[in-house]
């Protein structure tokens, strides 16, 4: 007899999407994971089918953006059973992320399992293993109950999606070049830390002045003295320096890039790279060889160029290809996400 999800495969098929070209945009895929928080508690959760949200005009997300969220991605392996890279650490993240924006955090073990649903119930998007595509999932939580006057909502929802993205680089990792933003991304006491809606609202103004001016990103400096780097919109900033030590930015507005983890783990681990966490002046980078910056969607960009209206920055590992602590690093954490390389205990979830 066949098993429920074999005889799946058997009856159903991948999506017919050309999947080396789909770029990093939303697809409606099948089935998305949803469950409610009312009268203290969250209900069960299910799987349905409408990808549309209703909500009150008053309700605590349209009013006062109380939202979180995550990103992680599932992959296909070569023999054909679907991964998800440290999702524990999404549902630990998400969890904090919550309680700072005074939400009732979403259970680890029911994240974890609604993780699970999804990437089950949307299996035939799932790209294929050698497309160099993957399965973005999108977990997050935010007010459904409704306010006026500022106060934390009393109803919630937690909802999972899932759609597919393209390889964020085809034919290898092109460096980019960054421009300093005249705009800070947190308050010294802020929210920087938490993966929260509000963080990117603010950031969308300078976002679009950095792409008027030819750059692919801001990189900002801390606020209170912007004399120390702190990361990208979106991505963790690392360092190479003249002896090859990997130097990662220290600071509590820092958002906690699981990617980010992952390379100081692995730099240190499986290639013996000396790590050095610390604050990072921004007048220390002209001394450094390479630069990268780090998250789910790209996994690793090189950065080329560093610019700060007229102060120059060309890091030696030029514009044309990653230099060569990132990109060994690139291939190591790409190669555990992919099956090739074995990854430490615990950093893959098997689904099916
Ligand atoms: C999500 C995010 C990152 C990257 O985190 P990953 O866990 O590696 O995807 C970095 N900076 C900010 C501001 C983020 O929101």
């Amino acid at each position: 007899m066949l098993s429920a999800l074999s005889e799946r495969r058997f009856t159903m098929a991948k999506k017919n999407l050309d999947w080396g070209n789909i770029g990093f945009a939303y697809h409606v895929t099948d089935k998305r994971y949803v469950s409610n928080w009312k009268d203290g508690k969250w209900d069960e959760g299910a799987l349905i089918s409408n990808p549309e949200v209703t909500l009150n005009e008053s309700a605590g997300m349209l009013q006062y953006c109380q939202q979180v969220f995550e990103g992680m991605k599932a992959y296909t392996w070569e023999d054909g059973s679907v991964v998800c890279f440290r999702p524990d650490l999404n549902a630990d993240r998400m969890y904090e992320s919550a309680q700072r924006i005074e939400m009732p955090p979403f259970p680890k073990d029911q994240f974890l399992d609604a993780i699970d649903q999804v990437v089950k119930g949307n299996l035939d998007w799932v790209p294929p293993y050698g497309s160099g595509a993957s399965l973005y999932l999108r977990p997050y939580e935010f007010a459904t109950g409704v306010v006026i006057g500022v106060k934390p909502a009393d109803e919630y929802q937690f909802r999972v999606f899932c759609t597919p993205v393209g390889p964020y680089y085809k034919g290898g990792a092109t460096p980019i070049a960054i421009q300093v933003s005249d705009f800070d991304r947190a308050a010294p006491r802020g929210t920087g830390a938490v993966k929260a809606g509000l963080n990117y609202a603010m950031s969308l103004h300078s976002s679009v002045l950095a792409h008027k001016a030819g750059f692919a990103e801001n990189l900002y400096l801390d606020p209170a003295t912007r004399t120390y780097v702190e990361e990208t919109g979106g991505s963790n900033a690392i360092f190479v320096d003249k002896a090859g030590n990997l130097v990662v930015p220290k600071s509590p507005s820092i958002l906690p890039s699981i990617t980010r983890r992952s390379i100081v783990y692995l730099a240190e681990h499986y290639l013996h790279i000396h790590v050095d966490e610390r604050p990072v002046k921004y007048e220390e980078i002209k001394n450094f060889q390479e630069c990268g910056l780090c998250g789910t969607a790209a996994v690793i960009s090189p950065v080329g160029r560093i610019v700060n209206h007229d102060d120059v920055i060309n890091l030696p590992s030029g514009m044309e290809k990653a230099g060569p602590v990132i990109g060994e690093l690139y291939d190591t954490i790409t190669g555990i996400q992919s099956g090739r390389i074995e990854g430490p205990e615990g950093w893959i979830r098997h689904i099916c």
